[in-house]
């Protein structure tokens, strides 16, 4: 079957080969056809190295299609059920999941060092324990989860990370309240999903704030009060806080530097929630007086920071209700064999999220 293969860390294209094959399948494992995958900003920083992955692999994780078998045991899905594939799976068991803390759950990683796929030079692991750029993958049955019918899989897919990831920053972790100054720091498909999510909460003014202009665009169309370049923030929270700095600021980017001028850019006693995916060497730095005198609440926010299945029906109920939109974040569509397309319009900033359809 035809996937794409990433050879060796650090390469910037994808190799859409025919010779791949999905191995793992037994009890407790569901085979899924994919039929849509979105193209998440994690993907690209597994190919380049700031995120951990053993290569050669598959990169995608935020992914929907139809079970097409089912392996002894399996009792939540069956053959021809529609899914979306959750890259963080919950045990229900551990200490993490007991509290409702299932955005903590390791208990899928156990699985991480594990191949998905096989070719004839050897075996390809899997982005995240799944690996969605693929016609067909095999995954834990706690990863396939039932969608309802009238959610079309382009829809499930971002459900599975992006939008999860983004809502559950603004509903779940930072808990923005109504009335308040939000500053969202990357305007990508995440970020607008936090923009949505601050913007159900009730915030009065929401300044988005990307380099990209085509983004800052697509910010206020959905809903930001104003869009403003990186530069440009200062003298954003000058006019939108009088200068005491924003109740919120979302840093989306997942870097030291961006989440300085995020703390920066927060009020006294203000929330930073913290939700991009960084490098295990970027450190950002605050000095001791800062942390305790301004009182600054600094909230990371892993998956959208709580149930996570709960916040993928939560996400479905709101697209129901047409109280987000989920179809306008999806700019732009491929077929896998134009993969490198897509993740070249990433790079460029131009698309918030391309769908890939399988
Ligand atoms: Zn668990
Ligand atoms: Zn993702």
């Amino acid at each position: 079957m035809r996937a794409a293969v990433l050879h060796e860390t650090g390469q910037d294209k994808l190799d859409v080969l025919d010779d791949v094959e999905a191995v793992g399948f037994g009890p407790g494992k569901v085979r899924i056809r994919v039929r849509a995958t979105g193209l998440c900003h994690s993907d690209v920083s597994a190919m380049n190295g700031v995120l951990p992955q053993p290569a050669p692999f598959v990169p995608g994780h935020e992914g929907a299609g139809e079970v097409v078998d089912v392996g002894d045991g399996v009792t939540n899905v069956r053959q021809g059920d529609r899914v979306l594939v959750c890259w963080l799976p919950a045990c229900g068991t551990c200490p993490a999941c007991r509290r409702g803390q299932t955005e903590l759950c390791l208990a899928g990683f156990m699985n991480a060092g594990t191949p998905n796929f096989k070719r004839p030079g050897g075996d390809v692991f899997g982005f995240a324990g799944t690996g969605t750029f693929t016609e067909e993958v095999v995954v834990d049955a706690a990863c396939a989860v039932p969608i309802p019918d009238d959610v079309p899989f382009d829809i499930a897919a971002l459900i599975g990370c992006g939008v999860t990831t983004g809502l559950g920053a603004a509903l779940n972790t930072a808990d923005v309240a109504a009335g308040s100054s939000v500053a969202v720091i990357g305007c990508g498909g995440v970020g607008i999903a936090v923009l949505q999510g601050a913007r159900l909460k009730g915030a009065a003014h929401i300044v988005a704030v990307d380099p990209v202009e085509s983004r800052r665009e697509a910010a206020l169309r959905f809903g930001a009060s104003e869009a403003v370049a990186p530069d440009a923030l200062t003298d954003a929270a000058q006019r939108a806080t009088a200068g005491e700095g924003f109740d919120y600021v979302f840093e989306v980017v997942g870097t030291s530097a961006t989440t300085r001028a995020a703390y920066e850019a927060t009020r006294r006693g203000g929330t930073l929630c913290v939700v991009g995916a960084g490098a295990v060497d970027d450190h950002v730095r605050f000095n001791m007086f800062e942390l305790f005198f301004d009182e600054k609440r600094i909230l990371p926010s892993l998956y959208g920071g709580g149930d996570v299945l709960r916040s993928y029906e939560r996400a479905v109920a709101l697209w129901r209700a047409g109280r987000v939109d989920l179809a306008g974040m999806i700019t732009h569509r491929v077929r896998l064999a134009e993969i490198n397309e897509a993740l070249e319009q990433m790079r460029t900033g131009t698309a918030l999220r391309t769908c890939v359809e399988i």
